[in-house]
C-alpha cells in the first residue's frame, strides 16, 4: 500500500466501478482519509511549545529509545482529518435509519437545548445535594412519569443501557428470591422471540437459560411455557412487543401462571415505543421492565451516544432495587438516598449498578421529550410508529416474504424473510444493495425465528414521503435479486468501500495500527 506525503491512498478506491480512477482516490467531495498516524509529520504539532531547557537525565537508563510515535498534525490538518471521518458516518440526522429493534428516531433539538443549560451540563455528581436540587428534581420528575406511564410501583433510574437494565431487573428478582429463602431457583425461561440480550443477561447473572419455542404465529408458545414452570424456575424474560414485531397478547395470562408457580416476570421493554400511552405494563402483571430512554424517549444513540435504561419495578420487587434513588419530601426538598441503612429505609437493596445516579444528560432530554409531547402526544407516538410499520409491511409483502403478516397488524416493526429470493441471493445482498440506494440497511439475520430475517422499524418520525422513497428502493433491490441481477452480489458499488469480508473482519479484526518504522531518537 502506498501512502504519499499527504496521506493520499489512491488504491483505496479500488474495487469501485463508478467511473475512472482519480489521482487522489477521492470521489468528488467524498474524500479518502488515511489513519491519523499515516498523515502529517512528526515535525508538526498543533500547538506552539517553547523549547524545553536541557535537564539532567535522571531516568536511570529507562529513557525511551525511540520516538513515541504520536501523530504530528497542525491544527487545520487535525480538524480536517476528523471532519472528513465524521462525513463518512451515516446517522439519523442524515437520512432514514430503519434498524429494527433499535428505534432510530429523530432526536428533537429542544432536548439538546435543555440538556445544555449550564445548570444541568456543568454540575458534578459529587456536589452537595442542596446545590443540585434542580437536577435531582429532573430525575425525580422523570421517575414519576415513567412510573405513571408503565403503571408500576417504583423505578431504578441508574442503569445505563437496556442490557444494563436487564441485569438490574434480574438482580432484583434474585434478591427477592433469596429474601424469601428460594435462592435455589436457578432457571430463567426465555422465549425464542426474545431479544438476544435477554439470555445473555440471565446467564451473566448466573441462571440457566431455557428456550421456550414460538408459535407459527410468532408469539410465545404459552402452553409450552406453562408446562415448564416449576419450583426451579426463577422467572421468565419476555420481550413485548417481541422481536417479530408482534404484541404478546397472552402476557397477563403468562404472568399469572408464573406468579402462581412462584416466579417473577421480567419484560424487555426496549420496544415501549410501540405501546407508550396505550398499554401499561403494570396491568399485565410484570415485575420488572427496562425502558430504553435512548429509544422511546428520543435521546440520541448509535455511534456511541450514551444509553439510559431505567427499570420500572412492581411492588414485590421495589424494595430490592438499587441505590441511589431520589426522594421528595412534603416541603419540596429532594434527597438522594445513598445508603441502605439511613433511617432503615431500603434495607433490602441489592446494591448499586453505577458509581453515581445514571445518565443525567439523558434524563434531561427524556423529560423534555415527555413534557413537550404530553400524555396525548406520547400516545400518538405509539400510534404513528405502529401505523408507519404497517404501511411498510403492507407495501412490501408482495415482493418480500412477510412470515407473520397473517398474524394480524404488526406493532412498531415489519419483519421479512429471505424466502422467495432465488438461489445464490441472500438477505445480505439486499442489505448491501440498499447502501447503494443511500440507506442504512435494516436489521438483518435477527430475529433468529425466521430465516434470513430483515427487520424494518420506521418509527413515527418518518414522513410518508420518506417511507415511500425507502419502500421504492427496497422494492427495486428485492426485484433485482429476484431477477438474478449479478451486480447485486458485489454491491455496494458506490460506497467508499466495496463488499467487505465481514466474517474475516469479525473473526480477525485488526484493531491496532502497527507503525512501519520509527526513527531512532537522536542522542
Ligand atoms: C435495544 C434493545 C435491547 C438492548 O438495549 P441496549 O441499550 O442496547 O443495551 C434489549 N432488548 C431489545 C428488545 C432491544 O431492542
Amino acid at each position: 500500500m502506498t501512502i504519499n506525503a499527504s496521506g493520499w491512498r489512491p488504491e483505496l478506491g479500488a474495487g469501485r466501478d463508478d467511473g475512472p480512477a482519480t489521482f487522489t482516490g477521492n470521489r468528488a467531495l467524498m474524500l479518502e482519509e488515511a489513519l491519523i498516524f499515516e498523515i502529517g509529520s512528526t515535525e508538526t504539532t498543533g500547538v506552539d511549545i517553547a523549547d524545553v531547557a536541557p535537564v539532567a537525565d535522571r531516568l536511570g537508563g529507562l529513557a525511551r529509545e525511540r520516538a513515541i510515535g504520536l501523530p504530528g498534525l497542525s491544527e487545520p490538518e487535525t480538524i480536517r482529518h476528523y471532519t472528513r471521518l465524521s462525513r463518512q458516518n451515516y446517522g439519523i440526522d442524515l437520512g432514514f435509519f430503519p434498524l429494527g429493534s433499535c428505534t432510530m428516531k429523530h432526536n428533537p433539538r429542544l432536548n439538546e437545548k435543555m440538556a445544555r443549560l449550564p445548570g444541568f451540563a456543568d454540575i458534578h455528581p459529587l456536589q452537595p445535594v442542596d446545590s443540585v436540587q434542580g437536577a435531582l428534581g429532573v430525575i425525580n420528575e422523570l421517575a414519576v412519569w415513567l412510573i405513571k406511564l408503565t403503571g408500576m410501583h417504583g423505578v431504578a433510574m441508574s442503569p445505563k443501557a437496556g442490557a444494563h437494565g436487564e441485569l438490574c431487573g434480574i438482580l432484583c428478582i434474585k434478591a427477592a428470591l433469596e429474601a424469601r429463602g428460594e435462592g435455589h431457583r436457578n432457571v430463567i425461561l426465555v422465549p425464542e422471540s426474545a431479544h438476544g440480550t435477554n439470555p445473555a443477561t440471565a446467564a451473566f447473572a448466573g441462571y440457566q437459560v431455557e428456550d421456550i419455542p414460538a408459535t407459527p404465529e410468532g408469539r410465545v408458545d404459552t402452553a409450552a411455557l406453562k408446562a415448564r414452570l416449576g419450583p426451579d424456575v426463577a422467572g421468565v424474560m419476555i420481550t413485548n412487543p417481541n422481536t417479530c414485531g408482534l404484541f404478546e397478547r397472552d402476557l397477563k395470562d403468562i404472568s399469572d401462571a408464573v406468579h402462581a408457580a412462584g416466579g417473577y416476570v421480567y419484560c424487555d421493554g426496549a420496544n415501549f415505543n410501540a405501546i407508550v400511552g396505550r398499554v401499561r405494563p403494570g396491568d399485565l402483571g410484570i415485575d420488572a421492565m427496562h425502558i430504553n430512554l435512548h429509544k422511546t424517549f428520543s435521546t440520541p444513540h448509535g455511534g456511541g451516544g450514551p444509553g439510559s435504561g431505567p427499570v420500572v419495578l412492581s411492588e414485590a420487587l421495589s424494595p430490592f432495587g438499587p441505590l441511589p434513588f431520589t426522594e421528595r419530601y412534603a416541603d419540596g426538598h429532594i434527597t438522594l438516598v445513598e445508603e441502605e441503612t439511613v433511617g432503615d429505609r431500603h434495607p433490602d437493596s441489592f446494591g448499586r449498578m453505577t458509581a453515581f445516579h445514571g445518565q443525567m444528560g439523558m434524563f434531561t432530554r427524556a423529560l423534555t421529550y415527555i413534557l413537550s409531547h404530553g400524555a396525548d402526544g406520547l400516545r400518538q407516538v405509539a400510534e404513528d410508529a405502529v401505523l408507519n410499520a404497517n404501511y411498510v409491511l403492507r407495501s412490501l409483502e408482495g415482493v418480500l416474504d412477510a412470515p407473520f403478516a397473517h398474524s394480524g397488524p404488526c406493532m412498531h416493526e415489519a419483519l421479512f424473510s429471505d424466502d422467495g429470493l432465488p438461489d445464490g441471493f441472500s438477505t445480505l445482498d439486499v442489505a448491501k444493495g440498499l447502501i447503494d440506494e443511500g440507506f442504512h440497511p435494516m436489521t438483518v439475520y435477527f430475529p433468529l425465528v425466521v430465516h434470513g430475517a430483515m427487520l424494518v422499524e420506521p418509527t413515527e418520525t418518518e414522513s410518508k414521503a420518506a417511507l415511500d422513497q425507502f419502500i421504492g428502493a427496497l422494492r427495486s433491490v428485492a426485484e433485482r435479486a429476484k431477477a438474478g441481477d449479478p451486480s447485486l452480489k458485489s454491491a455496494p458499488h458506490f460506497a467508499p468501500r466495496a463488499r467487505l469480508d465481514e466474517t474475516l473482519a469479525a473473526r480477525k479484526p485488526v484493531l491496532v495500527w502497527k507503525e512501519p518504522t520509527l526513527p531512532v531518537a537522536a542522542e
